[in-house]
């Protein structure tokens, strides 16, 4: 239970001095929420939209071993060249197509536009964040799952460790009285670099794009963002598309799918597709979707319609539908089997690396394996381990956990358990206390850390033409909370302090 800010003691086991909530609240919170109104560390307002609040954050970084933040950084472009690499596979298009019959609505319909996707153009993008918990007892990191369409948070966590070390560089009073910096003698305070590093990515593929199509002139193109009518995290899609006109001097267009459907033609001059802006003659050479990956974005006919349009076009699409198709959490589970992680990896070492990171997850089919899934399903709390059952969806509060488990499977019809994952609860350690701000609200409460990071990779069916680690997230959410969507309400945006 919360209890009112000013009757709150100092955090114990707090990284940080031990300043009361009321110091909290009063010296810092308003030089946070001056930092962040100042930078763009908001939110947009839905009911509006052009206001705007300061984004849910963390007054204090929380401290994540070093040693973890540097293995997961190593193993990113791994990472992204495995999903890459099943992105290309036939074996990804059998695998979709068996979920087909237990969610023909939108599993379905991707599968079959991606199956005759019919574009010209040969290269994919994938921007992708690989999401991780730490174990408590390895003290490992381990996967809670890979994204790859549509991943955000990658400008406001970048703002998040600036505002960090800008309330590091104040000093503070603690409990005390004495003056000090806050995290003296604590770890490095990273910034994320996936502001600019996401940009890059982005900046590769339209530069590659413009090489091979010379007669298209920079100031002529756009990177398209897709984008859904009245974003609340807006902002953290702004602060890629001003890096891009910052840093590359790239240009940009915002469209929602049914602008896309009416604003955008094919090209009448070459069959390759090459799409155009109508009202501004400007090219599209980067489709970037920061919509489309959950039933709710395709809000009409239409949406589907220019999804399919923007797939056949010859715009460099980060992702593609096969790419988006990767990371369908039954792709997760079965990239855990070792035969199939086989089929993409030869390297000993690059796959052991990869499965240190896995927890068990089970299928829930006719196999072996599934029967044990299945098995394990029903008995809900009575069992062992703890598990969380996950359609194919994205975008946060899918998700059946532990003792609720049974009753869902058994409000379906069996045959259409095998669109589900089973997978281990990973054994997190609440990490620390921090103080959360949520809607002006502070709050001090026992936290749990995600740890998400960047990677970028421009590649075709031959070749990896870039492949890049691109910066880091830290979500933290109460550990009350099973899940801390950010955009939910229950989550908030940190960054980390090394330790
Ligand atoms: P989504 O694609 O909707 O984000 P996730 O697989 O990331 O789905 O699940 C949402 C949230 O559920 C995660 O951010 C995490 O808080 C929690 N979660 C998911 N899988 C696990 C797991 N294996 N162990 C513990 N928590 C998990
Ligand atoms: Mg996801
Ligand atoms: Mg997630």
């Amino acid at each position: 239970m919360m209890s009112p800010i000013s009757q709150m003691k100092a955090p114990e086991h707090a990284p940080f001095p031990k300043l009361s909530s009321t110091q909290v609240e009063k010296t810092l919170l308003p030089q946070l929420n001056q930092w962040a109104l100042s930078n763009g560390l908001i939110m947009a307002d839905k009911t509006s939209g052009s206001t705007a609040k300061v984004a849910p954050t963390t007054v204090f970084p929380t401290p994540v071993p070093a040693k973890v933040f540097e293995q997961a950084k190593n193993l990113q472009k791994t990472f992204n060249q495995l999903y890459a690499q099943v992105s290309n596979s036939e074996w990804l298009m059998e695998e979709t197509e068996k979920l087909v019959h237990s969610d023909p609505d939108f599993t379905g319909k991707l599968y079959a536009m991606a199956k005759k996707s019919a574009s010209k153009q040969t290269l994919k993008m994938g921007l992708f964040r690989s999401d991780y918990l730490i174990d408590q007892h390895s003290e490992e990191i381990k996967q809670v799952e890979f994204n790859t369409v549509s991943v955000s948070f990658a400008g406001l966590s970048s703002k998040v460790g600036e505002m960090h070390s800008f309330l590091n560089s104040l000093g503070a009073y603690d409990a005390s009285g004495e003056m000090k910096m806050f995290y003296e003698g604590m770890g490095e305070l990273p910034v994320s670099e996936s502001s600019v590093f996401m940009t890059r990515g982005l900046a590769r593929g339209f530069t590659m794009y413009q090489s091979v199509n010379s007669e298209t002139k920079k100031e002529k193109a756009v990177v398209a963002f897709i984008v859904e009518p009245n974003e609340t995290n807006l902002y953290d899609q702004k602060a890629i598309e001003f890096n891009l006109l910052r840093l590359y001097g790239i240009r940009s267009i915002r469209l929602t799918f049914e602008e896309a459907l009416q604003d955008v033609e094919y090209s009448s001059f070459d069959d390759n597709k090459r799409m155009f802006h109508k009202k501004t003659g400007k090219e599209l050479a980067v489709v970037y979707y920061r919509t489309g990956y959950t039933t709710g974005d395709y809000y009409s006919d239409d949406c589907w319609k220019a999804r399919e349009f923007l797939e056949n076009g010859y715009a460099i699409k980060a992702p593609t539908l096969d790419v988006q198709l990767a990371g369908a959490k039954k792709v997760q589970q079965l990239l855990t089997q070792d035969d199939v992680l086989s089929k993409f990896v030869d390297d000993e070492e690059a796959k052991q690396k990869l499965t240190k990171t896995f927890v068990k997850i089970y299928p829930l089919d006719d196999s072996p394996l599934g029967q044990e899934g299945k098995k394990l399903a029903l008995q809900g709390e009575a069992s062992k381990k703890q598990y969380v059952l996950k359609p194919q969806r994205e975008g946060g509060g899918n998700n059946v956990y532990k003792s609720d488990i049974p009753k869902f499977l058994k409000s379906l019809d069996e045959k259409d358990w095998d669109s589900y994952i089973l997978m281990e609860l990973i054994d997190v350690k609440p990490s620390t206390e921090n103080y959360l701000v949520r809607d002006g609200k502070l709050s001090r409460e026992p936290v749990v850390s995600e740890l998400g990071i960047y990677g970028t990779i421009l590649f075709d069916a031959e070749s990896i033409r870039s492949n890049e680690y691109a910066g880091s997230l830290l979500r933290t959410k109460p550990s009350s909370s099973n899940e801390g969507g950010v955009v939910a309400g229950f989550g908030t945006v940190d960054s980390m302090c090394l330790v």
